[in-house]
């Protein structure tokens, strides 16, 4: 499904696969340009390209969330100008028993989940301050519904989504009076590479199989919520969105 997002411009994180590469086309099919940032840059241009060839707007920015992104930040300036949609969306989801004491993957879920959306945050909030001021401005932040259920060996991982979730309510408490909105989805079992990072064999086949018992939502049908809450009127904040294959529960 397409939305009304013209003259939107937008910046995708973690837009080579999965949930953000299926946003990155929703909001580019809805008119806006898009700014695709990730660490394959072969990825992102192959999706630039392909939005490109349906005739929207759509450029690569290869960037590491966890790392300076003043030259992310010029090139997207320098290519679309200031920004008024930044979905916070790169994510690793790594799993292990606590007592495996693995804190190299602690560190990079903490740096990506965490640290990497504070960094994106503190990139772009100028722009999107600035956008409040003559049209929508969106902040849409990727959490989990594992924000606020328990799963063994994810201890760290859902601890990261939990920080999303309670970022997002405090940023909207600070943003929102100045026209911006924040909006934080949390997703439930989606299909996507997300698992396939997991080292661990016998976790990644229990993830499977949870997957299997439940069902799972397509990344599109995930990115359709956001290019639904992105277009909504000025004044109008989805807060909180929840979605989840109707089995999970
Ligand atoms: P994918 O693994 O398919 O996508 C993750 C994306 O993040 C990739 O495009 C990856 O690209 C990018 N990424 C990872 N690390 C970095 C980094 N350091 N800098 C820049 N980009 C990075 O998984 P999903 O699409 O499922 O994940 C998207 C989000 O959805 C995540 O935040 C995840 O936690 C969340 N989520 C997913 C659920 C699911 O069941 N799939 C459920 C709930 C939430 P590259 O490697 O090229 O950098």
């Amino acid at each position: 499904m397409t939305y009304d997002l013209t003259n939107r411009t937008a910046v995708v994180t973690g837009a080579a696969s999965g949930i953000g590469a299926e946003i990155a086309l929703v909001l580019a099919r809805s008119g806006a340009r898009v700014a695709l940032l990730a660490r394959r840059t072969e990825r992102l241009t192959a999706l630039a390209d392909r939005i490109v060839a349906e005739g929207g707007q759509g450029f690569a920015v290869t960037a590491d969330v966890t790392k300076d992104l003043s030259d992310a930040v010029r090139a997207v300036h320098d290519t679309y100008g200031r920004v008024d949609l930044v979905v916070n969306n790169a994510g690793v989801m790594l799993a292990n028993p606590i007592a495996a004491g693995r804190t190299d993957e602690w560190s990079r879920m903490i740096d990506t989940n965490i640290s990497g959306v504070l960094n994106v945050i503190d990139a772009f909030s100028g722009d999107l301050i600035e956008a409040a001021g003559s049209g929508p401005s969106d902040l849409v932040n990727i959490s989990s519904v594992g924000a606020h259920l328990t799963f063994p060996n994810f201890a760290v991982y859902t601890a990261t989504k939990a920080a999303v979730t309670h970022l997002s309510a405090n940023l909207r408490a600070e943003l929102g009076p100045l026209d911006v909105r924040v909006t934080n989805v949390e997703p439930g079992f989606t299909e996507s590479e997300l698992a396939e990072h997991i080292g661990n064999a016998a976790i990644r086949d229990a993830v499977d199989g949870w997957f299997d018992g439940v069902g799972r939502l397509t990344s599109a049908e995930v990115a359709d919520v956001v290019g639904y809450a992105t277009s909504r009127a000025k004044h109008v904040n989805l807060r909180q969105i929840m979605v989840l294959p109707t089995r999970q529960v």
